[in-house]
């Protein structure tokens, strides 16, 4: 799981981005001023900082000159102004991104998984289209035939990989498990409903190890079928 150091020092902007985050699997360190984020920096190594501009003691600037001075760690700015846009674009950003306030916790979610796929270092591997190939924070890798979740290539059979796309394409419609069967066998009538549970059983076991937070992605409804999570 990529650990992220978050420095922002707005209670409700901290606390709508640490859940975000934490539901997409990422460990975030949450740092009010530059000084805590550096002494949290030097405790202990991360793989993303996402730094505030206008901070109580000093500027995200000036954490992120600190930071780069013992590490290459990508980094994400937010800003409030104009003015501070013009600074930050001052600098040679690199592989490094910013966002403008207001945002969505959705953008820098999907900002940072960017950025770190980008640099190599953790999120989803490459190669990966998203938008349509992506739900629920799973993505499909068609040529690879290969469902990621939280930066982990998930260990699918034949038949579980297919019955997640098959859910991955219309996240939140319930599929029934005839549907499912029709989808993902080429010969439904040799197996029954039982199979179709027994595999989302696995399949939800193998989302479980990629990400704890994973309990809800697939929903049963009683006497219904299955659906996916509409994501966040
Ligand atoms: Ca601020």
């Amino acid at each position: 799981m990529p650990r992220v150091l978050l420095v922002e020092d707005e209670p409700a902007i901290a606390d709508t981005l640490v859940y975000a985050l934490e539901t997409e699997c990422f460990t975030v360190t949450h740092a009010v001023t530059g000084a805590d984020a550096l002494a949290a920096a030097s405790r202990e190594p991360h793989d993303f900082a996402i730094l505030d501009i206008g901070l109580p003691d000093m500027t995200g600037l000036d954490v992120c000159r600190r930071l780069r001075e013992t590490s290459a760690i990508p980094v994400l700015f937010l800003t409030a102004r104009d003015g501070e846009v013009d600074r930050i674009l001052g600098l040679e950003l690199g592989g490094d991104d910013y966002v403008t306030k207001p945002f969505s916790p959705r953008e820098i979610v999907a900002r940072v998984r960017a950025i770190l796929r980008r640099s190599g270092n953790g999120g989803a591997p490459p190669n990966i289209t998203p938008a349509l190939d992506s739900a629920a924070g799973l993505h499909h890798d068609k040529s690879a035939m290969r469902i990621h979740f939280a930066g982990t290539t998930l260990d699918l059979t034949a038949h579980e990989y297919k019955l997640l796309l098959v859910l991955m394409e219309k996240p939140g419609r319930v599929f029934t498990r005839d549907q499912l069967l029709d989808h993902a066998w080429q010969d439904p009538g040799a197996v029954t409903d039982r199979t179709v549970d027994a595999h989302i059983k696995s399949i939800r076991a193998k989302l479980r190890a990629a990400c704890g937070g994973a309990e809800n992605l697939i929903e049963t409804r009683r006497g219904l079928g299955y659906s996916l999570a509409p994501g966040l």
